[in-house]
């Protein structure tokens, strides 16, 4: 199947207020190829303005980093779906190892903010990736298959098309150490498996898969370039916009 790409930036906890509209209008001034989508995940506090200076214009869409799982209420300094939803996200983050990590969010809060997007009719970026260790003893596939499983698995069929899935083994991100081309495609084609199996081989190849791990200008081409890697998930250089916008030219 021909997917279009997806190019996604993870701003994370960087950029003050002028910077992220400079590094906003940098983008949008530029042309996005034809079959390339571009997402850009501010953090919430610039939702607004990017989402403003975003209107308008089709090939870049929205995402927040984070989401609260519960609707609304006494959850002090969270944000809830429906609040990202009112400044034009259509996708937010699930799952990103630094959330996992320092947040000690678990499998099953992630499939309760999974649910809480879709039943508001946005998406999740569901990130997934092996520590160092894991890959080192060789069960990295396993413990990708049990992550899939555990947040994404009670999910009926239907409500996959609303999934976006982010291949990020730990050990590549913000590290400078990428994945090889050959180590992402042997992954994502295993994730891709794996959908097919549980949700039928059009499901499956309906399905984004992004790569995540220090995805530069060197490197884009030849990980975008593997057949079941389908754009990627980038941290650090989506804070440049010439590195940025190499990348969503990667061709
Ligand atoms: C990320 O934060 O999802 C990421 C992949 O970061 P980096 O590109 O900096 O490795």
């Amino acid at each position: 199947m021909n997917r279009n790409k997806i190019v996604a930036g993870n701003w994370k906890m960087n950029l003050a207020k002028n910077d992220a509209i400079k590094l906003t209008e940098d983008l949008v001034s530029d042309s996005i190829p034809e079959g390339v989508k571009v997402i850009l995940a501010p953090s919430f506090v610039h939702l607004d303005r990017v989402g403003k200076l975003l209107e308008g214009q089709s090939s870049i869409s929205l995402a927040a980093q984070n989401v609260h799982a519960a609707e609304k209420g006494a959850y002090t300094g969270e944000i809830s779906v429906d609040m990202i939803k009112s400044y034009g996200c259509s996708y937010a983050l699930v799952g990103h190892s630094e959330r996992r990590a320092y947040f000690n969010e678990s499998h099953e809060l992630l499939a309760q903010k999974i649910d809480a997007l879709l039943k508001n009719g946005l998406s999740a970026i569901f990130c997934v990736g092996e520590p160092l260790e894991i890959r080192k003893d060789g069960s990295y596939k396993e413990y990708v298959s049990q992550q899939i499983n555990d947040s994404l698995f009670h999910l009926d069929a239907s409500q996959l098309d609303a999934i976006i899935l982010a291949y990020e083994p730990i050990w590549a991100i913000g590290t400078g150490e990428t994945a090889s081309p050959e180590q992402a495609q042997e992954m994502h084609q295993h994730i891709r498996e794996m959908i097919s199996e549980k949700y039928g081989e059009a499901k499956a190849e309906a399905l984004h898969i992004l790569y995540g791990g220090s995805v530069k200008p060197a490197n884009a081409t030849d990980l975008f370039s593997q057949a079941d890697v389908d754009g990627g998930l980038v941290g650090g250089a989506s804070l440049k916009a010439e590195d940025f916008k190499s990348i969503i030219h990667y061709k």
